[in-house]
């Protein structure tokens, strides 16, 4: 099963982690433009702009794996949960 883009989504903030003051949550590193991603002041992390491309694939590929995974696991019986 191939997960839809809102159960994906769902997936993305209900694991959302924060990410230290300042640090890049991808690189890790300090120095440099590190910008706050996310929709809501509370629940943003830092990255620097070009790191926000492969920190989102590697969280979307993770999604992807854990739903897929998720679905692979229920009976055949029972209704999908995703
Ligand atoms: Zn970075």
């Amino acid at each position: 099963m191939v997960p839809t883009e809102q159960q994906i989504a769902e997936w993305l903030d209900a694991t959302f982690k924060p990410s230290a003051d300042h640090q890049c949550l991808h690189c890790g590193g300090t120095t440099g433009v590190l910008l706050p991603f996310g929709g809501r002041e509370s629940r943003h992390v830092w990255l620097h702009g070009a790191c926000w491309p492969a920190h989102m694939a590697a969280r979307r590929r993770a999604a992807v794996a854990a739903l897929s995974a998720a679905a692979a696991k229920q009976p055949a019986d029972q209704p999908a949960l995703f």
